[in-house]
């Protein structure tokens, strides 16, 4: 049995990672978080140490690393604000842990190189959650992209609409320096995407960009990517708002759009299965779209000019 921890345990994440650790016969042996709103625990793991203080849940992991002991830790989880990452990283793997991030992994590329380093000091290993490579759909299209000879880019739309209340401007979501923007913690899921299914990326173009929505073009090696992402409810098209939904998403390619409503809900476990396996996500596997959503955030809008998201008119 590997034994888990987990930093983050009260946030809307968490529970999905509690429930991949459960689902692959593991256990949660400590959790940290500055907030004590934690009963979620006696759901998984009722037996887990909780601490809200960083200083004391270090101690504790570290007297578990220097006695051999059952409850040794082998993997720590981190479902903190995106900005925290990279230091959550370093404390895991210098305490001796392998880590396991939640996207995205961090903010800027650079950051990435750091990591690499104390990986390479401490010989232990970084894996993130880039869950919508296992998603079958997006597997599936990546072997029609892969098999499929073409003599032109593919034209890509994609647009994600994900209405959220006032909540989010006010909370570390809505704060640039600790989640990176709109495009960084929305849609750093969807430019990985798009990397994995068409290669590398040769154009970044930024038509709009607010605190709720933004928008731009990507060209990649085998795309043409126009790119449309709000949490601005108001942008949700009428015919879904008409059936009660606050949410919106779309990818066509060539105009055929890519069914991949369902399929979502056990990603998190596909993710630790794989992991778990030796198959993680690694450090290096996240740089393009890292860069991607970096330049996204310091680029001046060039505003509707050019291959803009029909969205945005
Ligand atoms: P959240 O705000 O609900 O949870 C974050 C938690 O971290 C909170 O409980 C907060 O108290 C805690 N925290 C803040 N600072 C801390 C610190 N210094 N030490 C310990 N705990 C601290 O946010 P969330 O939606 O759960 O997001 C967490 C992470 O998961 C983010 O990186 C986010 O981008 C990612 N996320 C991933 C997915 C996905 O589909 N893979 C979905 C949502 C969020």
């Amino acid at each position: 049995m590997t034994n888990f921890a987990l930093i983050g345990a009260a946030g809307y994440i968490a529970p999905r990672h509690m429930q991949a650790i459960k689902a692959t016969g593991n256990r949660l042996v400590a959790a940290l978080d500055r907030n004590d709103s934690v009963g979620i625990i006696d759901s998984y793991f009722p037996d887990a140490d909780f601490f809200t203080e960083f200083e004391r849940f270090d101690r504790h992991l570290d007297r578990l690393r220097r006695h051999v002991h059952s409850d040794r830790v082998d993997y720590v989880a981190i479902c903190s604000p995106n900005y925290l990452h990279d230091s959550h990283i370093r404390f895991a793997l210098r305490t001796g842990a392998d880590a396991i991030c939640e996207k995205p992994l961090v903010l800027n590329p650079w950051n990435i190189d750091g990591l690499l380093e104390i990986e390479k000091d401490t010989g232990r290993k970084v894996a993130t959650i880039l869950q919508l490579r296992l998603h079958p759909s997006i597997i599936a299209l990546r072997e029609r992209v892969r098999r499929e000879a073409i003599t032109q880019k593919y034209d890509v739309d994609l647009a994600y609409i994900t209405s959220r209340g006032h909540w989010y401007l006010q909370s570390w979501k809505g704060d640039v320096k600790k989640a990176g923007g709109i495009a960084t913690n929305i849609g750093v899921h969807f430019f990985d995407m798009l990397h994995f299914l068409f290669g590398d990326l040769q154009e970044n173009v930024v038509h709009y960009s607010s605190d709720t929505k933004a928008a731009g073009y990507l060209e990649y090696q085998k795309a043409r990517v126009r790119w449309f992402l709000s949490v601005d409810a108001e942008d949700v098209p009428a015919a879904q708002i008409e059936k009660g939904q606050r949410t919106y998403r779309s990818i066509t390619i060539n105009g055929d759009e890519i069914e991949f409503s369902g399929g979502f809900t056990d990603l998190h476990i596909r993710s630790y299965e794989e992991i778990l396996a030796g198959n993680g996500f690694g450090l290096e596997e996240n740089r393009t779209a890292i860069s991607t959503v970096a330049a996204i955030r310091n680029a001046a809008p060039v505003g509707l000019m050019g291959d803009y998201h029909p969205f945005l008119a």
